[in-house]
């Protein structure tokens, strides 16, 4: 027994001293899409901000890959010591359902630190796209279903489900041209290369504002505060067409849990501090309180989406191999 109460206050010891000790480098946030693209930007400003309560600093790794399906995987692999760290959307909820070989577990392979934001989506196109509307687009999408085409970031990318989503609404299929990240495939639309894209605010609302791109409504169930002039695609026919996007935190599966208290506690220094929260909703986001940026709330809300989205995707029948 009292060799049992040692061992107790040994660990118990060992992992307070850990957690002490911890940060003492600098952390890797790996990122599953390009550069310059949405996830990149919503790390980019939980990377800076996290830096401060952590007292080390927080770097930005982009692992792009179509799909986003390489990042989680490497940050599987990695040592479980709070020193890689993945930052990921819904894709963590829906790739399951659409890879059949994936080589991650999203509900096994990961400890869980907590959730940041919730995005809205945009429909977007070209700005010499011919059609000044919603009902305008509809028309010259159906009667040239041959010709137009669509950018997304890879199956399991978040433009890749709203598409999805979006084509099986409208009864339409169309070309895709994938990108490993929607930041590279915003380039190509500036450009005129591709003819449309569904993307988050987080990507497209400077776009938007600056009349860059043409812009035919928004994804989420009411309009988004900081683009009140968007009407929903709801309100322009879509019945019940909603896609919102959600990003989390995450560790190796066997990260220590004081290591994880820490990158927690940081993470809700995050979502209470004023200039993140202006950020993202001058970017069309809405952070979640310090109550939800815990292991615990992600872990739920992980299930929750894996069992929303699943049998969607069945149903539409879309797979990766
Ligand atoms: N917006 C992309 C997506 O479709 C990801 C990205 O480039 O950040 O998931």
């Amino acid at each position: 027994m009292k060799r049992l109460c040692f061992a107790v206050l040994f660990v118990f010891a060992a992992g307070t001293a850990l957690g002490q000790q911890y940060p003492n480098k600098t952390i890797l946030m790996l990122v599953p899409y390009a550069a310059g693209g949405p996830t990149d930007t919503v790390a980019r400003v939980v990377a800076q901000s996290m830096t401060k309560p952590l007292g080390q600093n927080v770097v930005v790794e982009n692992k792009p890959s179509a799909g986003g399906i390489l990042a989680p995987e490497q940050v599987k692999n990695s040592k479980p010591d709070g020193y890689t760290i993945l930052i990921h959307h819904v894709g963590m909820a829906t790739t399951p359902a659409l890879y059949r070989q994936l080589r991650f577990n999203p509900l096994t392979d990961f400890d869980y630190i907590g959730l940041i934001n919730d995005v809205p989506m945009t429909l977007i196109a070209r700005p010499t796209f011919p059609a000044k509307d919603f009902r305008e687009f509809l028309a010259y999408v159906k009667a040239n279903k041959d010709k137009v085409n669509y950018a997304n970031a890879g199956i399991g990318a978040a433009s890749h489900l709203c598409g999805m989503l979006f084509m099986s609404a409208i009864q339409t299929d169309l070309q895709t041209i994938p990108y490993k990240g929607t930041g590279p495939a915003m380039n190509d639309l500036l450009g005129g290369q591709v003819d449309f894209m569904c993307d988050q605010t987080t990507n497209t609302t400077s776009q938007i504002k600056s009349g860059k791109v043409k812009v035919y409504g928004v994804t989420s169930a009411k309009r988004v505060p900081s683009l009140p002039d968007i009407p929903t695609l709801q309100e322009q026919g879509l019945k019940g067409f909603e896609v919102g996007i959600w990003h989390g935190l995450y560790a190796p599966k066997g990260t220590p849990k004081p290591v994880i208290d820490r990158l927690v506690a940081a993470l809700q220094e995050t979502v209470k501090d004023e200039s993140v929260k202006k950020r993202f909703a001058d970017l069309g986001a809405t952070t979640y309180p310090p109550e939800m940026a815990t292991p615990k709330a992600l872990q739920a809300h992980l299930k929750a989406e894996i069992d929303k989205w699943t049998p969607l995707i069945k149903k539409a029948g879309v797979y990766a191999d």
